[in-house]
């Protein structure tokens, strides 16, 4: 009945593409009919709906669901068939996402970001790393208000059986170029990174298992060819690795891409676009046309901001359809500027702030409100001459969190874990109001982003005490040398030397003679070899061993090389871990309830004369603030530009 319809079109359709073929006088290829099949992606949305940036309580154009339905609805409405997926990392990342995990629950209620994307039309989504962050119990109540399935083929429960179905057949009713109807089916796998063992191992233990993606590829899919699929989609939360494919790899791509069968890969996890330049340059990849191995792929940045398009076009050929072109971009919600201006590009759909809008609304009173406390103030003032509570704090809770992780892989059991933390907001060029200032009693989430404003993500290298020094050597650059004999005024600070490299290493004591000169200048080039500022290095109270293996907790952005520090180069991280250093700070503070920043004073300058008069400016809202330990501070007048001088003595 509708099937001889259907038929009778397909030779119509046939015949047209036969003729149009002869016409332009191009070889015939396939002579069935044709249709584009669009693929869209979201992936990393991390409970980012409204653009909306609940650490800073301001509004932010560069990231939001809301907006990315925009554009989608957009892409949609150019597509004669369209289908919408998302990647993964759904359920956790923001203010929003803590507030549905630690305060108001989802039993009776659906999860903001699912209620958003219910009323988007998403065929399906797969798991990303992130959604085991609250336990599989909270995972499960999540997934259960979704109006799409979840699927996933590389995890378990405890007993061998898949989590999610590890496979979807989606049938769709499309329309060929020659208007034609079809049922195209389409199947659907999912992969995570197999690392959620490790990172998530409190909640995982003994209840969930993980494979190899490639390998759980090459067995769920001759399971899915055989539902008489017409085209598979693989949802990979995961990215592509610079290094070649090896089992069990976090970013499994390029091994993905060489297992057979698979039409188009979308990504996610790395939180990057692809394509674009931050793939340049690997083997096999196209980060110009998007494609790994030959296959379409694309990786559409993180929090919504872009959506992963992919267009197929699809001929069928003695009754099968094959892929037979492809064309791949990535749309961005926003516009930068050559002057670092945002430049919105989509407004926020109304209709999905609405779904949402009261979770939004609980999130800023959440984020607004006490979620911990502090029996010390956290402030920057003088962290750039003593050791001080704002990186204390932040070393705290990263030595916290990497001990937690280090202790489940067994290469790294026992290795004593420092700790390098940076001042973030010092003052300098941003201005004597660019300073950390929380106060003592309770701490709000928004505070949080006071004392940690970077994005980054934790990271650990394993380095050797050697190193350590060096790395403190690197950062001693911040200072000026000192000559003790001279009374006139000396500047302490290089005022060329950003504060954010001016790393205090946590879990060692240490003492910095400035009357030697820097050993690396400013880019981390040694210029100086037989110079050695820091010295009485320490680690329990004993000279460091330089040959003992020492993890040391950081961000991505050190460890991956920023800055030129030593030991620093990519090589010789043993933890990437998938938590902001934000996020870790965060769960440090509600875990301990209590937070004690006191600064310990590990660190501190080789004394000078009192004669010597060493000066060094600050915030006038320093006067205020308590005075650093271990150092002697006294106020010197007025200062240039706003700041107020000080007087430093040991
Ligand atoms: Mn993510
Ligand atoms: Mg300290």
């Amino acid at each position: 009945m509708s099937n001889a319809v259907m038929n009778r079109r397909e030779v119509i359709a046939t015949g047209a593409a036969a003729a149009a073929v002869a016409l332009s006088g191009v070889a015939a290829q396939a002579a069935g009919p044709k249709l584009s099949l669009r693929l869209l992606e979201t992936s990393d949305l991390h409970v980012n709906v409204y653009p909306y940036d609940y650490y800073r309580d301001g509004g932010d154009d560069t990231f939001g669901l809301a907006k990315t339905a925009t554009l989608i609805k957009q892409a949609r409405a150019e597509a004669k068939n369209a289908i919408l997926f998302d990647n993964g990392d759904i359920i956790q990342g923001s203010p929003m996402g803590d507030y549905m995990a630690y305060k108001k629950g989802l039993k009776g209620n659906v999860h903001p970001i699912i209620a958003a994307m219910n009323g988007m039309d998403y065929a399906g989504c797969t798991l990303g790393n992130h959604e085991f962050n609250y336990g599989l119990e909270y995972l499960d109540l999540a997934l259960h208000g979704a109006k799409f399935p979840a699927t996933c083929a590389n995890v378990f429960k405890a007993d061998g059986s898949p989590l999610v179905k590890p496979w979807l057949v989606i049938e769709r009713d499309v329309v060929d170029e020659a208007g034609g109807a079809h049922k195209l089916r389409i199947g659907v796998i999912g992969f995570l990174p197999p690392q959620i063992m490790q990172w998530d191992k409190d909640h995982l233990a003994g209840k969930a298992m993980t494979t190899d993606v490639v390998e759980a590829a090459r067995r769920y899919l001759p399971e899915l060819k055989a539902q008489k699929v017409d085209v598979v989609v693989a949802l990979c939360h995961g990215g592509i690795a610079r290094s070649a494919p090896e089992k069990g790899e976090e970013n499994a791509a390029r091994g993905l891409a060489t297992v057979a069968g698979i039409d188009a890969i979308f990504l996610g996890h790395q939180h990057l676009v692809f394509p674009g330049k931050d793939f340049a340059g690997i083997d096999g990849v196209d980060a110009e046309k998007g494609t790994i191995n030959g296959v379409p792929a694309v990786m559409p940045g993180f929090w919504g901001s872009h959506v992963g398009v992919i267009d197929l076009t699809l001929e069928q050929d003695n009754g099968a359809w094959k892929v037979t072109g492809h064309k791949v971009e990535a749309r961005s919600i926003y516009d930068r500027t050559p002057d670092r201006k945002i430049v919105s590009k989509a407004d926020a759909d109304p209709a999905i702030l609405a779904a949402v809008k009261a979770d939004h609304e609980e999130t800023l009173a959440y984020v607004r409100a006490p979620v911990g406390e502090s029996s010390a103030p956290i402030n920057s003032y003088f962290a750039l001459v003593a050791d001080d509570p704002s990186v204390q704090i932040v070393s705290q809770a990263q030595t916290w969190y990497v001990e937690q992780i280090a202790g489940t892989m067994p290469e790294l059991k026992g290795v004593a874990v420092l700790s390098a933390a940076a001042p973030f907001k010092a003052g300098g060029r941003s201005g004597p109001d660019y300073y950390t200032d929380v106060k003592a009693g309770p701490i709000a989430i928004k505070d949080v982003a006071d004392l940690y404003l970077y994005p980054n993500t934790v990271r650990a290298v394993k380095i050797d005490g050697a190193t350590v020094r060096e790395w403190l050597e690197r950062s001693a650059g911040m200072f000026n040398q000192i000559d003790p004999a001279k009374t006139t005024e000396q500047e302490l600070i290089n005022p060329a030397f950003p504060s954010y490299n001016y790393d205090v290493i946590d879990g060692v004591t240490y003492k910095i003679d400035l009357t030697k000169p820097s050993r690396y200048d400013g880019n981390g080039k040694l210029i100086a070899p037989d110079a050695h500022r820091i010295v009485d290095l320490r680690y329990k109270g004993q000279p460091i061993d330089e040959k003992q293996a020492f993890i040391v907790a950081t961000n991505n952005y050190r460890a991956g090389g920023g800055g030129n520090f030593p030991g620093c180069d990519g090589k010789t991280i043993v933890i990437e871990a998938p938590d902001t250093n934000r996020d870790v700070l965060v769960r440090y503070i509600v875990e301990q309830k209590v937070i004690n920043p006191s600064a310990d004073a590990n660190w501190n300058f080789v004394p000078w004369p009192e004669t010597a008069n060493v000066t060094f400016v600050s915030g006038p809202a320093a006067a205020k603030a308590a005075m650093p330990k271990g150092v002697k501070v006294t106020p010197a007048g007025d200062a240039p530009d706003g700041f107020a001088k000080y007087k430093l003595a040991v």
